[in-house]
């Protein structure tokens, strides 16, 4: 960073430093999902529009900007803001869950569809709360690990293709 800011002229540095301290007065995590926000609650769980009883949990606040993109989603999210990572020491007792369960317990939630990255972390992430969830009366989906569009079968890593054959759907 130190570097980036000795190479940039004095007048964007000064416009750098107004907006992170615009970011650190403005911008807090919602109170509801954990979404970056303005407001106490962000505009997707203040939307009348959002389905109310379908929640997709996510890694970082990022990740509903990609859920978001594909257009394909209109129910509320939840922000873990991290995951479960053995190497960093943090295990499932430090993932901030318990607005989430918290809800879920409630039996205002009937979907939950957990969408934690699919590496190493993300898998003991979404298998913790698996864990958490099923003891309440809530049905839970895991993203489906699928192919990318667009391309061609002997080009996908053999780790994607096993995954999306054991995940193999009905047609007919
Ligand atoms: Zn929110």
């Amino acid at each position: 960073m130190a570097f980036y800011i000795l190479k940039i002229p004095p007048k964007e540095v000064e416009e750098l430093a107004r907006r992170i301290e615009e970011v650190q007065k403005f911008i807090k995590p919602c109170s509801l999902c954990n979404n970056f926000s303005t407001e106490e609650i962000c505009s997707l769980c203040a939307s009348p529009k959002r389905e109310k009883d379908v929640i997709c949990v996510v890694e970082e606040p990022k990740d509903i900007l990609a859920i978001e993109k594909t257009g394909q989603y209109d129910g509320l999210y939840y922000c873990l803001l991290g995951s479960i990572s053995p190497m960093e020491g943090i295990d499932g007792e430090d993932l901030n869950i318990h607005k989430l369960v918290k809800r879920v317990a409630s039996g205002e939630i009937k979907e939950i569809i957990i969408s934690t990255d699919p590496d190493n972390d993300g898998e003991l992430t979404a298998q913790f709360l698996i864990q958490k969830l099923s003891v309440y009366k809530v049905k839970i989906y895991r993203l489906a690990i699928g192919i990318p569009l667009g391309t061609q079968i002997e080009y996908i890593d053999s780790a994607t293709l096993g995954k999306a054959l054991m995940d193999r759907k009905p047609v007919s």
